[in-house]
């Protein structure tokens, strides 16, 4: 049956509203960033329970970050209400976590055991193998095999029986133990089968081998599955993952319609247009179209190259434009201890993102806006249990785990009491914990039960505060499915943009995939994109040319040069009428 127009589906387009109202069976929907893929998703989920009569509970929608399972989590809400709660939102690694915690007898685990974070895995494998390299060899070596070796395969045995004896698993037996149970018993694969009759896979592009053997033996062929994603947004390929997978799923799922998307809501048409042409050399989905679909009004992006240190460095011009979007009004607002920075513009810190692609291009960001007066939030991809402290908190929280009290308010409870019993050198990594996970308690409401699993599962960017006034740093990775109206792209040099260490070039499919994490940060811009870079810098004490980002070249015309730097009087004018 053709989609209705009006109901739940009212609010996509005719594209989208087709896609979304695919009845029943296995569903591909190819399309660009920006074409409403997350839109679609919440809206087919709801349809399906609003106006299908799906029962809820029968839902399993996977998303590929926590940030973005809360967003979606978020829209369900809004779009169905109560019984959204219903619905199974997760990461790959939730799931897999819930699916040990009914099944954890079969691992010989107790129904409390932990999940080891980094340290916990480093200490255990030295125990195995006696020597810290050895440790690092074999930690390599089990996430990817290569070669069979007996030896390597009996300290890997070794290590996965040490870990069940301490009552642990780590992260990545989170999907490993789930789909080697499932695919040696047809019983319980029966089981969640018909459990989870109805599933979802946003980022689909990013899915690896064993989170693709996780969906196999979840649907079947004629399975209700969907999958969503983007061949050019890509960006995990490193770890296993490849366009290989939207192959597969056609094989595999050979009864599936394939739907397009190719009116992009998010961006402005010249952020668009730079766009198409930077990923065009190496699209993995030739001849596809990306329309400009929103009445916003279209900005040029902006290209700067800073001359020299001496001059203005990268990140000096960075702060600077942005205080020139904000009005000059950081400095107003700071002095008044009041952090508000929306400019004339209706530009506030908190719209604003600044990604890179090597966290070490950070730094300098964070002291030049720290000299700015600029307050920005910074989190890095690393899990937040490896984070010093969080460890801590959470053994503490571990004692109240069946109390009913909010998150926030245990969260304090157990601050209070680690800081007590640390040792003064010890005291400001638990202060440091404490800020990051304040705002994750905080979204967790009252249920302390959820904030421990999410920071058990969760990265640092999981951690961010969407609705902080701060500037928010990221990396290129860190930064997709999300969007800003206002992005800096800096480091587009050589070597930075493709990364390559000295001395070696990357292969061209190393390239290729930097292309691709190129196209994903010029795509989270909606109003203003800005690709900067420096023409020297200095490193190590000498200063050395930088070669534009071959990125950069064919861009056409929606890309503009910077206008010089402001006289610096300006700004000491400005500074004086304070
Ligand atoms: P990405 O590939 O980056 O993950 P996406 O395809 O998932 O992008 P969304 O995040 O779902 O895109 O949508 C991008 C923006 O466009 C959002 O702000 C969304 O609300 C808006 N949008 C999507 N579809 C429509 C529509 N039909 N009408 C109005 N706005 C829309
Ligand atoms: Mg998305």
């Amino acid at each position: 049956p053709e989609a209705p127009a009006h109901g739940i589906l009212a609010g996509l387009d005719p594209d989208q509203r087709a896609a979304a109202g695919v009845p029943a069976g296995p569903l591909l929907i190819v399309a660009g960033p920006g074409t409403g893929k997350t839109r679609t998703v919440t809206h087919r989920l709801a349809h399906l329970v609003l106006e299908r009569d799906v029962p809820a509970r029968d839902c399993l929608a996977i998303t590929f970050t926590r940030r973005a399972a809360d967003e979606l989590t978020e829209r369900l809400h809004a779009l169905i209400g109560p019984d959204a709660d219903d619905i199974t939102v997760g990461t790959f690694h939730s799931f897999g976590l819930g699916f040990l915690r009914e099944h954890h007898d079969r691992l010989g685990l107790t129904a409390a055991f932990g999940v080891a974070d980094t340290a916990r895995k480093h200490g255990v494998l030295t125990e195995i193998t006696g020597d810290e390299t050895a440790a690092r060899a074999l930690a390599r070596g089990l996430t990817d095999p290569g070669p069979a070796d007996p030896a390597h395969a009996e300290a890997a045995a070794r290590y996965r029986a040490r870990l069940r004896e301490l009552d642990l698993v780590d992260f990545d037996d989170l999907v490993t133990e789930p789909v080697r149970l499932l695919e040696a018993d047809p019983q319980l694969t029966a089981a969640y089968r018909d459990r989870y009759r109805w599933i979802t896979v946003d980022e689909y592009q990013d899915v690896d081998d064993t989170q693709y053997r996780l969906l196999r033996a979840l649907a079947p062929p004629e399975a209700n599955l969907t999958a969503i994603g983007d061949p050019d947004q890509a960006i995990y390929s490193f770890r296993g993952a490849a366009v290989g997978f939207f192959l597969r799923f056609e094989q595999d799922y050979p009864t599936a319609p394939v739907h397009a998307l190719t009116r992009n809501y998010r961006s402005g048409r010249h952020i668009i247009d730079t766009a198409v042409r930077a990923i065009a050399p190496g699209t993995l989905v030739p001849g596809r179209a990306l329309h400009a679909a929103s009445p916003r009004e279209a900005h040029r992006v902006v290209r700067h190259d800073a001359a020299d240190e001496r001059t203005e460095t990268e990140a000096a011009f960075v702060a600077r434009t942005i205080d020139g979007l904000l009005g000059g009004s950081s400095f107003h607002s700071l002095d008044s201890g009041r952090v508000t920075g929306d400019g004339p513009g209706g530009i506030g810190f908190d719209d604003i993102a600044v990604l890179y692609r090597t966290d070490a291009q950070s730094r300098v960001l964070l002291d030049e806006f720290a000299r700015a007066g600029l307050p920005v939030q910074k989190r890095s991809h690393d899990p937040l249990s490896a984070r010093a402290g969080v460890d801590l908190l959470l053994a503490e929280l571990a004692h109240v785990a069946d109390r009913d009290g909010s998150a926030l308010d245990e969260l304090r409870a157990a601050a209070t009491t680690v800081v007590f019993s640390v040792p003064d050198e010890t005291q400001a990594d638990v202060h440091g914990a404490v800020e990051l996970l304040t705002p994750l308690a905080a979204r967790c409401g009252d249920d302390l039960a959820r904030f421990r699993r999410e920071v058990l599962l969760g990265a640092e960017v999981d951690a961010l505060d969407p609705r902080a006034e701060a500037i928010s740093l990221l990396t290129l990775h860190a930064s997709k499915g999300l969007e800003f109206p206002v992005v800096f792209l800096v480091g587009c040099e050589d070597g930075l943009l493709p990364l390559s260490w000295p001395g070696t070039a990357p292969t061209a499919e190393e390239i290729a995939e930097e292309r691709r994490l190129f196209f994903v940060g010029v795509t989270r811009a909606q109003d203003h994109l800005w690709l900067t870079g420096a023409a020297r810098r200095t490193r190590h004490g000498q200063v050395r040319d930088r070669t534009p980002s071959p990125f950069l070249t064919g861009l056409g015309d929606a890309v503009t040069r910077a206008e010089a730097p402001a006289p610096r009087k300006a700004r000491a004018t400005q500074l004086s009428l304070l």
